[in-house]
């Protein structure tokens, strides 16, 4: 890519960028003088879109003139109102509208496909993750392991970087898997680790691991609106993410849920039920015959929250307007710049670069590595208005989000964490 570490470019870039009318149907957050702060903030809370107050508003409205009757006769009907999503859900992962369904939030889905993926016997029972997968991720694990009678210091794996290596090849999984693959029930990674921002090859993931006979699921909450993906042409078996980072749908938005083709008939899968996955013909008879819808909303449990579903409603209009991939390729160059700034204008040595620069694996987050004083310079951007965030001992993490970050506030970003004073 050809850029050049001048301002020039940076308008040049921002001018020329066939996406720049997206930033407009978002709130930034302002400083104080009333300027925009520089939000990379959105791999952890995405901002809010423009438009979602008047999504929850029909809502509202609906709610409050029509009550009941709003399940069948609101404007954007209750009692279907999540396959209004699903279109956008699929185009979104690479999926078929009946392998996506958004519903309850990320690590309850998790547990509710772990009922069906996860079912060890004694040859077959280990799970194999990712070394400093998510917290919740891990706990998550953990509690299945044992709920099922094993032992974690056992059947937890974990992969590791190299020594001296910061992330995790993937001729490494695979060699892991050649070797304990016969005893690796299911395999749980991250699509992009939240740490380090690296983004696994998950179609090369999924095959090594079906060799094995190992089912193989996916946490998606890092790469769901960051990166372009194939998960039904993949073979992935499941995978879980939530709509709150890159999909912008709210505080504790509702998540979402992808189950491949292959295993959604399959009623031989254990399962835990409510009335919500019963086939919706029937649904209402109350009767005690239980007849499962043959999409993935059979994994529902409740009547969703149409609030939540309205936010995100909004979201994936823009998500789906603009399109994954054409946002997929600003980001490359956001990205691709940002680490080139950084590159060209800090001290040798004094900001490490961690996420990968092989752009296949990476979204749109980098992970600074500081060498000194790492905590001082954070305090210093935040204090500048940079919204990003802090991970002990010593990473920042910074993501910028095609949809409103701008080449400028790259070079805002760089000018602050490069400046000594
Ligand atoms: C953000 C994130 C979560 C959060 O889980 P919730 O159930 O939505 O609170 C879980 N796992 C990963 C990998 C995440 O990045």
């Amino acid at each position: 890519m050809n850029f050049r570490n001048e301002f020039s470019f940076v308008q040049e870039s921002d001018a020329n960028d066939p996406l720049k009318s997206y930033r407009n149907k978002f709130y930034i957050p302002k400083k104080e003088n009333g300027e925009n702060v520089v939000y990379f903030g959105g791999n952890s809370l995405g901002l809010q879109p423009k438009s979602v107050r008047a999504y929850i508003e029909q809502e509202l409205l609906d709610w409050e003139k029509i009550a009941l009757a709003g399940h069948s006769q609101a404007k954007n009907p209750w009692l279907p109102y999540h396959e209004f999503l699903t279109e956008q859900t699929a185009r979104l992962v690479g999926a078929n509208p009946e392998e996506v369904v958004n519903m309850n939030s990320l690590t309850t889905n998790l547990h509710l496909l772990f009922v069906s993926f996860y079912r060890p016997d004694d040859k077959r029972y280990k799970i194999l993750v990712e070394a400093k997968s998510f917290p919740s991720d891990h706990y998550a694990v953990q509690s299945q392991i044992k709920f099922h009678g094993f032992d974690p210091e056992e059947a937890l794996l974990e992969i590791h970087p190299r020594e001296g290596e910061d992330t995790i090849r993937t001729e490494d999984i695979e060699a892991m898997l050649e070797k304990e693959g016969d005893s690796i029930a299911l395999i749980w990674i991250a699509g992009v680790n939240y740490y380090t921002g690296q983004a696994f090859d998950l179609e090369r993931i999924t095959k090594a691991g079906h060799k094995k006979g190992c089912i193989v699921g996916f946490d998606l909450a890092h790469a769901a609106g960051n990166l372009v993906m194939e998960l039904h042409d993949w073979n992935v078996d499941f995978a879980v993410w939530c709509n709150y980072k890159y999909l912008n749908a709210g505080p504790g938005a509702i998540g979402g849920a992808f189950v491949h083709e292959m295993h959604i008939k399959d009623r031989s899968l254990p399962k835990f039920l409510g009335w919500w996955g019963h086939d919706k013909k029937t649904r209402f008879l109350m009767d005690h015959k239980y007849i499962p819808i043959d999409t993935v909303e059979s994994w529902q449990l409740s009547n969703p929250p149409i609030l939540m579903l309205a936010s995100l409603k909004a979201s994936l209009d823009i998500f789906d307007e603009a399109g994954i991939r054409n946002l997929r390729s600003k980001s490359e160059q956001l990205t691709g710049y940002l680490e080139y700034l950084i590159n060209e204008n800090s001290d040798k040595g004094s900001v490490k670069i961690i996420t990968p620069s092989d752009i296949e694996q990476r979204g749109c987050q980098l992970s600074l590595r500081i060498e000194n004083n790492g905590k001082v310079l954070y305090d210093r951007l935040m204090k500048k208005n940079v919204v990003c965030d802090w991970r002990e001992p010593d990473v920042i993490r910074v993501a910028p989000v095609p949809l409103y970050n701008t080449f400028e506030d790259l070079w805002n970003f760089v000018d602050i964490l490069t400046c000594s004073g």
